[in-house]
């Protein structure tokens, strides 16, 4: 066994050199760490290839061994799935030295990265080309192109430009058998067959390891205006949608709810940030965003316009129109902060799910009331796209209670969450995938038809099961 170990390790040191080999426990830490702290593994190592070659020298010696490979990017996933388990015997694969913006294809409105490539960075190099790469979410500054991919990433922009799956246009992919897949190409129509980057997209790291990307640029908006406002109550919050997407069709590129308690969090957390109407208490507020082609007053004006509209049917109880860039960013600093702040208030229980836009405001209702029957004075941290009909329902302990009251009704809490959007045919995973955080839900929500089809096709593409085992599919 040992002899076994270290001929592997002798392999990595040679597929990227001794100083990208990381076996000190020591060193290896915060990599076997998930970002919420919830979840820990072992490593026999953890290696920071450079280039496509090098993970393809590092799958191969895996697959000889036949040890797991987990990759990695930033880490900032929310469902331990970037996380070895506890068996020691994995090895972790961090993207993030492949970092190169490999080119940008203006006329083409396209843009190739490699996996390791820092979404801000992404956005950055795409502006500095005078073009929009849309992706955005608050891990933005530490998550990369290759972990956005692996788990199909929403954010706050899907609303008009699609979650990362829709920006995709081609992969390069090391398959679990060490061969390159080399399909970076910038086609919007291509039907020749099964689409090989679908399937990688979305599968957590589980059928091949994304070592760069095409995506789509889109061009720069004239301007960007921002607003925020107050909102009496979640079914107000359903009317006010339509009346934005009535007013601004495409235009419309944000529509985030922010709950009162949510919003309250982050001012407790980070008094130094600036909010709207500091004096009002309302249940909810919404930020939204709007992308103008024709410029700032343009934008104001529609803004203006589509506001006062439904302050004047009620609505909406109060707005406020960002008068500068600054203000802007305030705003979305504000909606931004929530995870953190979340993090900082204690554990919570979080629920990441879809629900068709229309059945949002009942079910928040509902599942709000019941809640409070079973589990009493558990506090809701509900925001979200909800123009995606995506929703974070996170649940934190009553106020004077404990952590570990918290964690005794967690599996229970969450059941009832879950069978919730189940039965109103939602999705327990909206945009952060499963994970090893929620493989037993995977099993109990999805049809056994499409659970045979996933293993087959896990089977087909990695038959030793190599590639990030117990994450997505249960003992996998
Ligand atoms: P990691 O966390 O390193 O990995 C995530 C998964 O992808 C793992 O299963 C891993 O094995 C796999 N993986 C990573 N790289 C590769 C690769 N090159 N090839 C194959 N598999 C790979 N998510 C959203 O969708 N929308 C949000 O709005 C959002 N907001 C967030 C806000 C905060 C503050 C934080 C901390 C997280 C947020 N997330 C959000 C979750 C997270 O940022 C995303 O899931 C992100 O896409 C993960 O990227 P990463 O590089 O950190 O991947």
């Amino acid at each position: 066994m040992e002899t076994a170990s270290n001929t592997l390790l002798e392999r990595l040191r040679q597929a990227v050199g001794e100083v990208h080999v990381i076996t000190q426990a020591d060193e290896q830490a915060r990599f076997l760490t998930d970002w919420r702290g919830l979840w820990t593994g072992k490593a026999l190592a953890v290696v920071l290839p450079g280039s496509a070659q090098e993970v393809a020298a590092v799958v191969s010696a895996c697959a000889a061994c036949g040890a797991p490979v987990v990759p990695q990017g930033g880490n900032t996933g929310q469902v331990a799935g970037a996380t070895a388990d506890q068996r020691g015997n994995a090895v972790v694969l961090v993207t993030t030295r492949m970092q190169r913006v490999r080119s940008i294809d203006v006329d083409n409105a396209t843009i190739t990265l490699d996996a390791g490539c820092v979404l801000a960075h992404a956005q950055d190099a795409a502006r500095a080309a005078g073009m929009l790469f849309p992706l955005s979410l608050g891990a933005e500054g530490s998550c990369t192109i290759g972990g956005n991919l692996a788990t199909n990433a929403g954010g706050t922009q899907v609303l008009r430009y699609g979650n990362a799956r829709e920006l995709a246009l081609g992969l390069e992919v090391v398959l679990a058998d060490g061969q390159i897949w080399n399909g970076l190409h910038g086609l919007r129509k291509n039907n020749t067959g099964y689409d090989i980057k679908d399937l990688m997209i979305g599968s957590e790291g589980t059928l091949g390891i994304i070592t760069a990307a095409t995506m789509r640029l889109f061009p720069l908006p004239r301007a960007q205006c921002t607003a925020m406002a107050a909102v009496g109550s979640i079914h107000q919050v359903g009317r006010f949608l339509k009346l934005c997407r009535d007013a601004f069709d495409a235009s419309l590129t944000g529509f985030e709810l922010i709950s009162g308690p949510c919003l309250r969090l982050v001012a407790s957390a980070y008094p130094q940030l600036a909010r709207p109407f500091p004096q009002s208490d309302q249940p909810w507020y919404v930020l939204l965003e709007l992308s103008d082609s024709e410029g700032e007053d343009h934008a104001r004006e529609r803004f203006d316009a589509a506001l006062g509209d439904a302050l004047e049917r009620e609505l909406i109880v109060d707005a406020a129109i960002a008068q500068s860039v600054a203000q802007s960013r305030a705003m979305w600093h504000l909606r931004e902060s929530i995870t953190l702040a979340l993090a900082q208030d204690g554990k919570c229980v979080k629920h990441d799910i879809s629900l068709p836009v229309s059945a949002l405001p009942d079910f928040v209702e509902q599942t709000d009331a019941m809640l409070q029957q079973h589990f009493p004075g558990v506090r809701n941290f509900t925001f979200g796209h909800l123009g995606d009909g995506n929703l974070h329902y996170n649940v934190a302990r009553p106020a004077d209670g404990t952590d570990a009251q918290l964690h005794a009704w967690a599996a229970q809490l969450s059941a009832r969450v879950h069978d919730g959007v189940h039965a109103a045919r939602g999705s327990i995973s909206a945009e952060q995938g499963i994970g090893r955080a929620r493989t037993q839900d995977l099993l109990k929500y999805k049809s056994p038809v499409e659970l045979r089809v996933m293993q087959s096709i896990k089977q087909a593409l990695d038959p030793q099961g190599i590639l990030n085992p117990g994450v997505l599919l249960h003992g996998g």
